[in-house]
């Protein structure tokens, strides 16, 4: 069952015990732009405790009871589906969260949303769109529009200042200008939301083929120099065209993953505040490592031709190689660069094997020892010069080794 089936399932249900139930939100704005939604949440007006008692204590999850949300778990190929008493919202005092929610009407629900395209419904069963916010006619104009009064919703919770970026840039479409004002006012606010949701929106940003429209529009409403004025600085200080630059990178990677984002956006940033920001944002271990490793090795590949075989082998066996690879190449192309260093990068890679990037090491600390050697720094020193001499292919044998070290 899949979890569209499986939420079609749950609507039936409370349909039949006498409830509303919709699918609500995201999903009907996927379903009515013909793509396949990643949730399919449900809006019903059961009440959480009602939800509960009709599927079950035990296929329930209460993680949001007191907001009216109800998980409710379905067989391993639907997954989860969310169920939402329909709710207002009461006042936001943090910025982030209701303080309270009051159950309510379809209508009522429909305007807390955050856009109009968002805040639609849809009965899969009559098969009626149920739109109270002129969100179906947004849609077919290509249109993110606040529900209400843009500014006031955006006080009330800031993440939907990048919301907006990610909705406009993703779908293609345009920003109405009410709202676009709106995020420009209140752009610099978006700080208050914690590091964790801002990363979330950058991921999903970055990691999208819309990524460079994004983060012009995250540009020109002044979020950039809210979440990242480091890069702003490093634009102004460093140049204009490098921006310009970044941006056609990311337009034309071709599997984005969000480190390779980040890195493009942050080439111009110091290494050290690069590893600033990445902490900042809270991003994990592996991100921070991966994008600082991709910020440091730009521009090193336009030497690669002239570095000794050792120094190519070891940098094209690193992890993210085939990342730097593809973000220098193209890089390259925009700065009507040669391409000759990646043309011989690639038949480098091409004329050898997994194994000759990275043979077996001839020697190590134990076969020193066995051949007498008291262990010591020395050690390290020598094997480094025994690895140097391999990879540069000038020995290939244990004895060669031997005899490297003999001459030390
Ligand atoms: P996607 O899942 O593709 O990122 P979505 O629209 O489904 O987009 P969700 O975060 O899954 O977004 O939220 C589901 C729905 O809940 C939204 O479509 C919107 O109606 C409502 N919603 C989510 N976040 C907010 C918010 N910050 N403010 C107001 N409404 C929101
Ligand atoms: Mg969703």
């Amino acid at each position: 069952m899949t979890a569209r089936e499986f939420s079609i399932e749950i609507i039936q249900k409370l349909t039949s015990a006498g409830y509303t139930a919709y699918w609500a939100g995201g999903c009907v704005r996927d379903l009515l732009l013909g793509k396949e939604p990643n949730d399919f949440d449900v809006a019903t007006s059961a009440p959480p405790e009602q939800v509960r008692d009709l599927f079950g204590k035990r296929r329930t999850l209460a993680v949001g009871e007191s907001f009216g949300v109800i998980i409710v778990l379905g067989p391993k190929t639907a997954g989860q589906i969310e169920v939402a008493t329909f709710r207002t919202e009461g006042e936001y005092l943090d910025g982030r969260r209701p303080e309270s929610v009051d159950f309510c009407s379809p209508e009522e629900d429909s305007k807390r949303r955050d856009f109009t395209i968002n805040g639609m419904f849809y009965d899969p069963i009559a098969e009626r769109v149920h739109d109270f916010v002129g969100g179906e006619k947004d849609l077919n104009r290509k249109l993110v529009r606040a529900i209400g009064v843009p500014q006031d919703r955006m006080e009330e919770d800031k993440l939907r200042l990048l919301r907006a970026v990610r909705f406009t840039a993703l779908l293609c479409f345009e920003l109405e200008p009410a709202t676009a004002d709106a995020v420009k006012i209140m752009a610099s606010q978006i700080v208050v939301v914690s590091a964790e949701r801002i990363s979330q929106e950058l991921r999903k940003m970055l990691a999208h083929p819309q990524r460079a429209s994004a983060m012009r529009l995250c540009e020109e409403l002044d979020l950039l120099a809210a979440i990242l004025p480091e890069v702003v600085d490093a634009t102004i200080q460093v140049s204009l065209e490098n921006w310009e630059q970044s941006l056609q990178v990311l337009d034309r990677l071709d599997v984005a993953s969000f480190e390779m984002g980040m890195a493009v956006l942050l080439s111009d940033v110091r290494l050290d505040s690069v590893r600033e920001i990445c902490i900042r944002l809270k991003l994990s271990n592996q991100e921070k490592e991966s994008i600082m490793w991709l910020v440091q090795h730009q521009g090193c590949l336009d030497q690669f031709p002239e570095w000794t075989l050792a120094e190519q082998k070891k940098l094209v066996v690193q992890p993210h190689f085939e990342q730097l690879f593809e973000i220098e190449q193209l890089r390259a192309i925009v700065q009507e660069k040669s391409g000759q260093p990646y043309q011989f990068i690639k038949s480098f890679r091409s004329e050898r094997t997994a194994e000759e990037l990275c043979p077996p090491e001839l020697l190590n600390g134990r076969t020193l020892i066995e051949l007498g050697h008291r262990p010591g720094p020395k050690f390290q020193t020598w094997l480094k010069a025994v690895r140097e001499a391999q990879l540069n292919e000038e020995i290939s044998t244990q004895e060669e080794a031997i005899a490297l070290i003999k001459n030390l």
